[in-house]
């Protein structure tokens, strides 16, 4: 169980995060994920943690950021993995609700199928549904879903939760060279996502390291096509470019912020050296955690990551 944070979210502000499931556990395993590919591939739902724990785990982070006067926008759902993988997800939500935050999950939603899934889903504030590809192939592709599940299933219940749900429901959509970011696939999702009336649909592009290398970011032509072709689907459409900031919240413990962070956020250069300046550390510490296996160093788009390893 990690809570970490609070991190720079491009949507949710300061968002401190919960990772509720065992590492690299998901129904999906995408050519872009940050976390590497999944280890777990898995469909069943499971008690990973108990909630009194997050709950314990919640209400000391907050004692720590309010000594600092930091604040919190969102709790927010983003594991080291699926998050709705977690059979405790609805419960938990309706506990941390006690600290008055508002609640987020990023989900792949390929598990809403499931109605008990979408009852716990309506009971955050704000849902993030993944919606890469409609056209299976490309789904198959870009998301490498778990053999069991049906994409046609998926995209009826994200229309039921869309129906039935009262806060804020966005999509987001990443775009990868060639495998997504042409235009008949980009028309197909947005014909798909316009049925969903969405608050808002983000479209991102790889900005941290993914599990694949030969995955690569859209020209800018082909982003801006992507963007006019849900606009012209009347969809509140928002590009997530560039980089969060480097205002990641820091415990003092250079150690083990970065363990934290790390895990599911790769940190460029730029915001570790921030980190070690609010932690009054050295260089020397993250070269040891190198030397140690702990966290990696990688390159992506001509600049520097630090990992978590597992
Ligand atoms: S990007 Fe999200 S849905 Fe895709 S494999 Fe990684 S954790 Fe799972």
């Amino acid at each position: 169980m990690r809570i970490f944070g609070p991190v720079p979210s491009r949507r949710l502000g300061q968002s401190l995060g919960v990772n509720n499931v065992r590492p690299k556990t998901c129904s999906y395993s995408c050519i872009y994920c940050q976390l590497g590919r999944t280890e777990n591939l898995q469909l069943e739902r499971e008690k990973f943690y108990q909630t009194d724990q997050v709950l314990k785990e919640v209400e000391q982070e907050l004692i720590e950021l309010d000594k600092k006067g930091e604040k919190v926008d969102y709790f927010t759902f983003v594991a080291d993995g699926e998050p709705t993988l977690d059979s405790n997800l609805g419960k938990t939500i309706k506990a941390i609700n006690k600290f008055g935050v508002k609640t987020a999950v990023i989900t792949n939603a390929s598990l809403i199928t499931d109605k008990q899934v979408r009852e716990e889903l309506k009971k955050a504030d704000w849902v993030s549904l993944k919606c890469d590809a409609v056209r299976e192939k490309t789904w198959k592709k870009i998301n490498r879903p778990h053999g069991k599940l049906k994409l046609s299933e998926i995209h009826q219940s994200m229309k039921k939760l869309s129906q039935e749900y009262e806060g804020e429901l966005v999509t987001e959509t990443m775009l990868v060279k060639g495998v997504n970011d042409n235009r008949g696939d980009l028309e197909r999702n947005a014909e798909f996502i316009a049925q969903l009336d969405a608050f808002k649909s983000y479209v991102s592009v790889p900005t941290r390291p993914p599990a694949e290398d030969y995955v690569e970011t859209p020209t800018p032509q082909k982003i801006n096509m992507a963007v006019q072709i849900y606009k012209e689907r009347n969809i509140k459409t928002e590009y997530l470019i560039g980089y969060e900031g480097n205002k990641f919240s820091s415990t003092g413990d250079i150690k083990k912020d970065m363990l934290n962070i790390t895990a599911v956020h790769p940190l460029k250069e730029e915001a570790v050296k921030e980190l070690l300046k609010k932690c009054d550390g050295k260089w020397s510490q993250i070269e040891e955690l190198i030397e140690k296996g702990l966290i990696v160093e990688t390159e992506f788009n001509e600049a520097k990551y630090y990992l978590r390893n597992k």
